[in-house]
């Protein structure tokens, strides 16, 4: 299996090269030359034998990295490490719960995908990239640094991923005062040498500029979702949904931000599983108007909402989803040049596109903070489930839409409500009755626990000249 570039310019790529990359050499993201298939009696046997998540992981792994690349043996250690070492919360990884939805009472599965170290979906795909970083890194002796921008989840799970390895160290800028105290606390305690942190004071947009500068930087390397590697791994959370439902087909609610998530679900379609996807957005609406109505806009003024790991105006994984279904670099280039000059632009999508798109991904909806906090408290009050707000935008999109296919429905949560009292103290439902404080105070009383570890960036100074400095600093222990 080999990675080619979105827009065409790059073809040929090795995994390990997509890797350790951020953006492909022609701007574009990396994508597999081919998407793999699976044949019906493949999957129906995965079905039947009730596959555990680890082994999902590297049945889809397999297909998408060649044994040549990486043993099977090696595949094997780094999934062993990712999940079976206590690093994940349940045994099964990924939680199943029962719920109703208001209108009909009919029952639905809610995917509770934060049984990980930091309490997100995030963690799910991170846990396994850097392992797989720490073996191609060993294999050649080299060093890596791995740079993040985070608007809340991405950098405590990738900073659990890579804590304490050899050969890497991961830098993480974070929107100062934008996160919740959970999520910050989660990445200002770690006290492991090859972790640096900083709080800048801007958006999640504004930090991505000074880390946009640094690529392409020689072993210096993305983690988030423009990553490839995480895609693929995001595409077993499926798999699992589908084989523990009993094979058949589903409805997957989802929350979306980057749309990474969402493009892992596609693929895992294209791969052959009967499932289509239903996005929930919050109030940052570039998404909704691309799926719904085949408008393509990059960037704008970020919106803060309780979601905040979903406060994004650059979903940069839609390139994907155009390159996937159209099988076009062209027309893929054409719509991301008009849309990356100018955030104001606005590229119409081909009708014959969207209704392919659609095929997949019937409908998104835009949730208004005012719903998500009247979600959390409903599905409160009804079934005594706390979910985040994240997961809410989810809810509330299958609550509005009722039954819009005969297929059976699943909710995917992203995080935990631990991570998030604030907001569901917001929403009006105290911590004490739902016994919401119990991840802080845990994170307060862990031995390893020293806040406020981060570095800042303040407003006038020059980020990029103090990123710089940090990659310098790094590189002279190497
Ligand atoms: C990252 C994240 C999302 C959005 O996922 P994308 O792949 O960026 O669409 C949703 N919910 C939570 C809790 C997240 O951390």
């Amino acid at each position: 299996m080999k990675y080619c570039s979105t827009r065409g310019g790059v073809k040929g790529v090795p995994f390990r090269q997509a890797l350790f990359s951020g953006y492909a050499l022609d701007g574009g993201l990396f994508v597999p030359e081919i998407v793999p298939k699976l044949s019906p009696d493949t999957i129906s046997e995965w079905v039947k034998a009730k596959l555990s998540y680890p082994k999902i992981v590297y049945e889809i792994v397999r297909r998408f990295v060649s044994e040549e690349e990486l043993p099977n043996d090696a595949l094997a250690k780094c999934i062993e490490n990712a999940y079976n070492t206590g690093k994940f919360d349940t045994l099964s990884v990924v939680g199943m719960k029962n719920c109703n939805t208001r209108r009909t009472e009919e029952g639905f599965t809610v995917a509770e995908l934060f049984h990980g170290q930091t309490q997100s979906f995030k963690d799910y795909a991170l846990s396994l990239v850097g392992q797989l970083m720490q073996y191609f890194l060993n294999k050649h002796n080299e060093k890596l640094i791995v740079l993040v921008g985070t608007s809340g989840d991405t950098g405590s799970a990738a900073i659990k991923s890579v804590e304490g390895l050899e050969g890497i160290d991961i830098i993480v800028l974070y929107p100062d005062g934008k996160i919740s105290a959970v999520q910050e606390l989660q990445m200002t305690s770690s006290l492991a040498k090859n972790v640096h942190v900083f709080a800048v004071e801007g958006t999640s947009d504004d930090l991505d500029v000074p880390i946009r500068q640094c690529f392409p930087g020689e072993g210096i390397c993305s983690i988030n979702s423009i990553n490839w590697a995480r895609i693929m791994i995001q595409i077993a959370h499926f798999v699992y949904l589908y084989i523990h439902e009993g094979g058949e087909a589903l409805d997957i609610f989802l929350p979306t931000g980057a749309a990474g998530n969402l493009v892992s679900g596609v693929i895992c379609n294209l791969m052959g599983f009967p499932i289509k996807f239903f996005p929930a957005t919050n109030e940052n609406d570039n998404v909704h108007a691309f799926l719904n109505k085949g408008q393509l806009r990059l960037g704008g003024t970020i919106i803060s909402t309780p979601a905040n790991a979903m406060d994004i105006r650059y979903p940069y994984n839609l390139e994907r989803l155009i390159y996937l279904l159209s099988n076009s670099p062209e027309l893929t280039a054409k719509y991301m040049t008009i849309c990356e000059s100018d955030s104001e632009n606005v590229a119409d999508i081909e009708k014959s596109l969207l209704d392919k798109i659609k095929t997949i991904v019937p409908e998104c909806q835009l949730v208004e903070t005012k719903h998500i906090h009247e979600t959390i408290q409903w599905v409160w009050k009804t079934q005594k489930y706390m979910i985040c707000p994240h997961t809410a935008t989810a809810f509330y999109h299958l609550d509005k839409s009722g039954k819009l296919t005969k297929n059976k429905a699943v909710v995917v949560s992203t995080a935990s409500p631990q991570k998030f009292s604030d907001v569901v103290s917001a929403a009006g439902i105290s911590s004490a009755e739902w016994k919401g404080d119990e991840l802080w105070t845990k994170l307060k009383a862990g031995p390893q626990v020293e806040p406020n570890r981060s570095m800042k960036m303040q407003n006038q100074s020059d980020w990029l000249k103090i990123l710089q400095e940090e990659i310098s600093k790094i590189r002279s222990t190497h």
